[in-house]
């Protein structure tokens, strides 16, 4: 990321551009239109036709083929959206991995803060959609600095960072009912079957574990060419240390390991070095340009960072086409998000 000077600076002169290219909300309008009609994002929803006439600044194209009117923002991240030049502005400057507050872009597009907000909100969840399923995960307790301001979450009366506090008990808990409710019979490994083969044929038997698919001692013992007596005790043990339950009629599956038990399992001290670095790269962004922030948005500021960081992946035109794709985000659903137990950040 750009030093802070050099950040703002190329901010001022997106907003340059924006009002010569695009004057006003219509103009703006177009400027989406274009990206999208060149994506292809831009289909007759009636009959799918690509032939649609619009005039400059209108929010209605009218369709070649079968003659119905199709609402341009219909299903899009824009739709309803007013203050379009304000849209184009923040998505150019994502695009260009610039960072900026909600007041510093209320102040730069003359829109009220709410709307300020509300669009780089927007734009951030649509970014924090797009996390890839293996994003690093996070405990909050790492990005403690940075977690100071009240939300709906904060209890009455405590610290914002209370928050995560109940997340981590909650964790706890569900992890000590997991164990109080285990499995507590001593299982013997069986007789005259020696220790170390005993354990390679546990872990033969965990590797054809599925978490989706079931399979009885039987079947493990078909696929593996292990005795059944055998696969019994395997399936046994790695049931009493949590690595498979199985259901009524004897199938067994690979369990998940639980949130609990990775917040159990998770010791800052043991994450890769290049995570922490990741992670403090995150929050001095944070805490350079939002300050502080609630744990219960957290996950979406956490997304802006990633689209300012990750340049391959938010490269030019990438938020364009994106408000193409991503469908509305109501404001229902932005007042309501609470952030995952554990934060997802991207190494990049
Ligand atoms: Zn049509």
């Amino acid at each position: 990321m750009l030093e802070r000077s050099e950040n703002d600076s190329q901010i001022e002169k997106i907003r340059e551009t924006v009002l010569s290219i695009a004057p006003t909300d219509g103009a703006a309008l177009d400027v989406f239109c274009q990206h999208w009609s060149e994506n292809g994002l831009s289909d007759c929803r009636h009959c799918g036709s690509t032939n649609l006439q619009r005039n400059p600044g209108e929010r209605v194209s009218v369709c070649d083929d079968c003659g119905k009117k199709n609402w341009v923002t219909s299903e899009k991240l824009l739709e309803r959206a007013s203050c379009i030049q304000a849209y184009l502005t923040a998505a150019l400057i994502r695009e260009a991995g610039l960072f900026i507050s909600g007041s510093a872009f209320a102040r730069l597009t003359g829109v009220q803060t709410s709307t300020a907000y509300n669009i780089l909100r927007k734009f951030s969840i649509a970014v924090a959609n797009q996390l890839p399923i293996d994003a690093q995960e996070v405990s909050g307790r790492l990005l403690r600095m940075i977690i100071a301001m009240r939300t709906r979450e904060t209890p009455a009366r405590m610290h914002p960072f209370t928050e995560q506090d109940l997340i981590d008990e909650e964790l706890v808990l569900a992890n000590s009912e997991h164990v109080m409710n285990g499995p507590n019979v001593v299982v013997e490994v069986p007789p005259a079957v020696d220790q170390d083969d005993f354990e390679n044929s546990t872990q033969l038997v965990l590797a054809e574990l599925s978490p989706d698919t079931g399979l009885t001692a039987d079947a493990v013992s078909a696929r593996t060419g292990i005795a059944v007596g055998i696969v019994t005790g395997s399936l046994f043990v790695l049931e009493l240390n949590g690595k498979a339950h199985s259901i009524l009629g004897g199938k067994y599956f690979l369990c998940v390991e639980s949130a609990a038990e990775k917040f159990l399992h998770q010791d800052d001290s043991k994450l890769a070095d290049s995570v922490k670095l990741m992670a403090k790269k995150y929050l001095s962004v944070i805490d350079e340009y939002l300050h502080r922030v609630g744990r219960k948005g957290l996950q979406h500021h956490l997304a802006a960072v990633w689209c300012a960081l990750d340049r391959i992946t938010w490269g030019s035109g990438s938020l364009m086409i994106l408000s193409g794709i991503h469908p509305p985000v109501p404001y229902r659903q932005m007042r309501d998000y609470v952030s995952p137990p554990y934060l997802k950040i991207v190494i990049c």
